[in-house]
């Protein structure tokens, strides 16, 4: 009986549609999502005509800024955190709960978006130098914003420490109803899974089985390590290349690269960088985490990006795709292009488009510059830039 009510009114939708002289795909009624959550996953994979034309293999980009929510791959894992949470009690409906998370931005938007769909309230800390872009986004989604100066993450005011101490307080204060529960993105299992059992088997189902390669940056580790475990897992430890796309100032392409997190010269100086010293937003990390952990030993390499490069790449895939994309994405064309160069032709390489270039412009953009008219870029300018 339900599928002849679906029939009938499938049927309605398409004769007043073709009376009005309207040509309309034949849309199934499962193209009806359960709200904004529903518009999360199931991300296009897109190939990057420019980038496929000059290397002669296949790059193709899951579109993650298409996820509905917050528009990043975060949220998947913010759907996923929540849900967990809920499972275990730790947070419940409409009940005056409060998630707390650090971050620099994208998990931020993706919980406080959520948040509100589940009747939450969201606490959100974050560094004040990040882009406002994303500040003013979480204070029109609701959240409470916190920016805090850039600190070491052994320091209490680190925007990490700030939100996981706030949860504590609120859930043992007097006077704050409800709980305050952290998120916690960069330590739980939540986060990883959420692409082990989405981004990964989507990817795997959308390229047939048949990719040679995948490359992503690591903000927490969730994604790459997510992936990775879905992908040799499925294809074999040698069936599939993980490569680490990582920003200027990231000390995760030492680790995979050498095993430690810092380069020589900078151990023995006096100073530990905290901050990853790069323009590019969400992807950088000079601390291990969780996350990363979680795959670490399944990346078999790194491609080290500059910001001069990752400019460089976003201008070029506005100029020849009409692409225009947030750092993050920029970085990782930029490896997955060199990716594709060690490869040689013929191969397939996935990455991701991680957020919109809405998200940067008065940072990234601000200083990427526009495009104008220019069509005559040559790739090998866009890799050997160099800002030195
Ligand atoms: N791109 C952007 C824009 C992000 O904000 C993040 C997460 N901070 C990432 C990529 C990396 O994702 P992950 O945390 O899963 O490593």
């Amino acid at each position: 009986a339900h599928g002849d009510k679906e029939q009938r009114q499938r049927k309605s939708s398409t004769q007043s549609a073709s009376s009005r002289n309207v040509e309309v795909r034949s849309l199934e009624s499962s193209s009806i999502k359960e709200g904004i959550e529903g518009c999360i996953g199931n991300t296009p994979l897109v190939r990057i005509k420019s980038l496929s034309e000059e290397t002669g293999c296949e790059i193709l980009a899951k579109a993650e800024f298409l996820n509905g929510a917050g528009n990043s791959p975060k949220d998947r894992a913010a759907s996923s955190i929540i849900s967990m949470a809920e499972e275990q009690g730790l947070l419940r409906p409409n009940s005056g709960d409060v998630i707390y998370e650090g971050t620099v931005g994208s998990t931020g938007i993706s919980l406080a978006a959520i948040a509100r769909a589940r009747g939450y309230n969201a606490h959100i800390c974050m560094p004040s130098d990040q882009s406002t872009e994303k500040s003013s986004l979480l204070l029109h989604l609701g959240a409470t914003v916190d920016r805090v100066p850039p600190a070491s993450i052994i320091d209490p005011n680190h925007f990490v420490n700030r939100a996981r101490t706030l949860a504590a307080a609120h859930t043992t204060s007097p006077t704050q109803p409800g709980r305050g529960f952290f998120a916690d993105q960069f330590e739980t299992a939540a986060n990883w899974r959420a692409h082990f059992e989405g981004t990964g088997p989507e990817i795997l189902a959308q390229a047939g089985g048949q990719l040679d390669a995948f490359v992503a940056g690591a903000g927490t580790g969730g994604t790459i390590s997510g992936v990775a475990r879905c992908l040799k897992g499925r294809l074999g430890r040698g069936g599939v290349r993980i490569v680490l796309a990582d920003p200027q100032g990231s000390g995760l392409w030492n680790k995979i690269k050498y095993g430690v997190m810092f380069d020589v010269k900078e151990r023995e100086g006096t100073r530990r960088r905290h901050q990853v010293d790069s323009i590019v937003e969400g992807i950088g990390l000079n601390r291990m985490t969780e996350n990363f952990e979680a795959g670490r030993t399944l990346i078999d390499d790194a491609v080290r990006v500059t910001d001069e490069q990752a400019m460089a790449m976003a201008q070029w895939l506005v100029e020849k795709d009409g692409i225009f994309a947030g750092s993050s994405s920029a970085v990782n064309c930029v490896a997955a292009t060199k990716v594709a160069l060690e490869l040689g032709p013929g191969h397939r390489i996935v990455t991701l488009l991680c957020d919109p270039g809405t998200r940067h412009l008065s940072k990234f953009w601000a200083k990427a510059g526009t495009v104008g008219n220019k069509t005559d870029t040559k790739l090998v300018d866009v890799l050997h830039t160099d800002g030195s």
